[in-house]
């Protein structure tokens, strides 16, 4: 394939996804795009200190320095009081009552005006902002388990916090904003005065973000914005918005009043959506709409991407809390009924099929509570954390996902699709986290390329580069010629081989570790330092091409994920010490287990998640207390 290969000074500045994607003869057009997304991830990089970036983050470390760093899975436990613990009792204390008043939602069936004010009045929408600007200053990790209780209670107050605290205009004016932006913009968002929305999706960018459209053009004192936007999560005339927008050609983000009346500049476009129904979701049509130039963000190092990718972690830690308390809801609400609900003279409960659906529905939930835990502390200490709210945003949806259809819907039977029921009301609720803040599948791949990165260039990069100037267009390791040439680059390669082959295995031990939490240690930290071999083997054998191996990325990906969630969640229950948050890791990390190995289950398992049942039945499993239950539909005397 012809292509133009840039000048060697360029070829030198380009991202290893510009190199690699040049030398597999990508075209120029494909090269620049998916270069601009690998540009605004290194840029988000330098945004943090080096032992906060990605090569120095627990999970790129578990993976490939052939130790896992135990210290970076164990948060310590949360601090017995801190002082937003008031606003977010009074937050729940309002949603409570007006729900049992009837009165959380209007006529539209959105969450009120009055429901949103009251919450401003408890300080709500100000839980992550600090005290200085009128905020209450909440480490992420106290406001990520409030966010479950919230979202147990009613999961659209909650998903407003997160649109407006994670990806709306609060964390990129906290993070981006200059003194004079802080002090004029955080009072309002954190007093509810303007509550928040982030517009970065467009009809023609959503997973392809290089693809976006809307333009703004200085003119005087103020920006024109011209263009369009989809899918806008709590957009409505007169709230405050991130706008992403294209600046003389580059990613931007403008924190933009939409005006109280929709006029020739500004106008909404409608459309019906079944997924967060309870809030308003537009598309915005802009023309030549003005936006004062101060409202520009200028981030120290990159561009608009660079600020959306920021908000994007927190979400997807929210997002994960918010899939927490959904399995919360299934769980308060199978239990009820499954003791009800007798077939053939039982109660279907006593059922080992039923009971191991309840006991995964808690492995599940344990999994998402460890996760969002681990995320928030590490979120907290300074780590960027991009791979770890990767794997807490897929964990989460798709967990939900599993839950909702395989052990909530099943186990309701009919009654499942009734009007009224969870099931059936919600379950576009239950599945549209999937997609919304990044596709599972197309994050996978992301973590993929994040996870490799350092590896490919450190030894595959030099090999392509190499065979391009020897003029080489495919490799063959038995042609002594291309074995010679490229003979420094190789050697180089092998000594890594080796050392992984001859490696030490010298694995941390845990003092007073449960005998099966410890036997799952064993087993991840072995996966850990198996999962380099078979990234570099991929690496070795499509060599260039392995942009095109979607498919082996994401299933290697996935492999990385399960073995650090295995961590994670055995870690997260040795910490809470109770048998039943023990015994679901266990069962958790057995399911995992079985599937990096592909062994089926034994006898012993299903004995395992039938204690677990066992236990959840009992009354013993966290969190549970208050969650809404349902009545039962359509009873009936036996
Ligand atoms: C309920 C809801 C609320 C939302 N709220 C907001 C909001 O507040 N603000 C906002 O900006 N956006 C919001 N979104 C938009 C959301 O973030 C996008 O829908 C999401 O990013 C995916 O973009 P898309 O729908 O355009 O998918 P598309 O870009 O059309 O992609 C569809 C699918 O094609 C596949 N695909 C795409 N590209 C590739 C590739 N290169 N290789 C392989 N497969 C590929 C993937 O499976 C992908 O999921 C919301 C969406 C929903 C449903």
């Amino acid at each position: 394939m012809s292509q133009t290969v840039p000048p060697k000074q360029e070829q030198e500045a380009q991202s290893f996804a510009e190199t690699a994607l040049r030398l597999g003869g990508k075209s120029e057009e494909e090269v620049r795009r998916m270069g601009a997304v690998d540009r605004a991830d290194e840029q988000v990089e330098t945004l943090f200190a080096a032992q906060y970036q990605t090569t120095s983050s627990p999970v790129h470390r578990a993976i490939w320095e052939g130790k896992v760093p135990l210290d970076l899975f164990q948060p310590p436990p949360p601090a017995a009081s801190h002082p937003s613990d008031a606003c977010m009792e009074k937050s729940l204390a309002v949603v409570r009552r007006r729900r049992d008043e009837g009165a959380l939602l209007n006529q539209d069936k959105k969450l009120s005006v009055e429901t949103l004010q009251e919450l401003a009045d408890a300080g709500y929408w100000g839980l992550l902002i600090e005290t200085k600007y009128g905020g209450q200053g909440a480490p992420f990790a106290r406001f990520a388990p409030f966010l479950t209780r919230m979202a147990a209670l009613d999961s659209m107050t909650a998903a407003m916090a997160s649109v407006h605290g994670c990806i709306g205009a609060v964390d990129p004016v906290r993070t981006f904003g200059n003194a004079e932006q802080k002090a004029r913009l955080l009072p309002v968002l954190a007093s509810g005065e303007k509550i928040s929305a982030f517009a970065l999706t467009e009809p023609g960018a959503g997973s392809d973000l290089t693809a976006l459209r809307t333009t703004a053009t200085l003119v005087g004192d103020h920006y024109e914005v011209t263009g369009e936007k989809l899918f806008i999560t709590n957009a409505v005339p007169g709230r405050l918005i991130g706008l992403v927008v294209l600046l003389e050609g580059k990613p931007a983000v403008l924190i933009a009043e939409l005006p109280p009346h929709e006029n020739d500049e500004f106008q909404l476009v409608h459309y019906g959506l079944y997924a967060l129904r309870q809030a308003y979701n537009h598309g915005l049509k802009f023309n030549k709409f003005r936006v004062p130039k101060e409202n520009l963000l200028k981030p120290k190092t990159g561009d608009g991407l660079t600020i959306a990718y920021h908000g994007l972690n927190l979400g997807r830690l929210a997002l994960c809390a918010s899939a927490a308390a959904s399995m919360r809801v299934f769980l308060a609400n199978m239990l009820p009924w499954t003791a009800y609900r007798k077939t053939y003279g039982k109660p279907i409960q006593t059922r080992e099929l039923v009971k191991r659906r309840i006991a995964r529905l808690a492995a599940l939930i344990a999994g998402a509570d460890a996760l969002v835990a681990w995320g928030s502390w590490l979120v907290d200490q300074g780590y960027r954390g991009e791979l770890e709210c990767i794997i807490a945003k897929i964990f989460g949806s798709e967990a939900q996902k599993e839950a909702a259809i395989e052990l909530f819907m099943k186990t309701h039977g009919g009654r499942s699709f009734l009007h009224g029921h969870l099931f059936g009301d919600n379950v576009h609720e239950y599945l549209a986290p999937c997609i919304y803040e990044g596709e599972g599948e197309m994050l996978a791949m992301a973590f993929f390329k994040s996870l490799v990165k350092e590896h490919g260039k450190a030894y595959f990069e030099p090999i392509g580069k190499a065979l391009q100037s020897h003029q080489i267009k495919t490799f063959s390791p038995a042609n002594p010629i291309h074995a010679w040439k490229l003979r420094r680059e190789l050697s180089s390669y092998a000594g890594w081989r080796m050392g992984q082959s001859f490696r030490r295995r010298d694995n941390g031990r845990v003092q007073g570790l449960d005998a099966r939490l410890a036997r799952h240690l064993a087993f991840a930290q072995e996966m850990c330092q198996k999962i380099p071999l078979e990234l570099s083997s991929a690496m070795r054998t499509h060599q260039l091409k392995l942009a095109d191996r979607q498919d082996r990325m994401i299933e290697l990906s996935q492999r990385a994920q399960d073995a650090i969630v295995m961590l994670v969640t055995l870690f997260w229950a040795h910490g809470k010490k109770t048998a039943v948050a023990i015994a679901a890791a266990d069962v958790l990390c057995q399911d995992l287990r079985r599937k990096l190995t592909g062994e089926r289950p034994s006898d012993a398992y299903f004995k395992d998640a039938n204690r677990l049942a066992d236990l959840v039945i009992e009354g013993g499993f966290e969190g549970l207390a208050g969650v809404p239950e349902q009545e039962i539909l359509m009873p009936y005397t036996s």
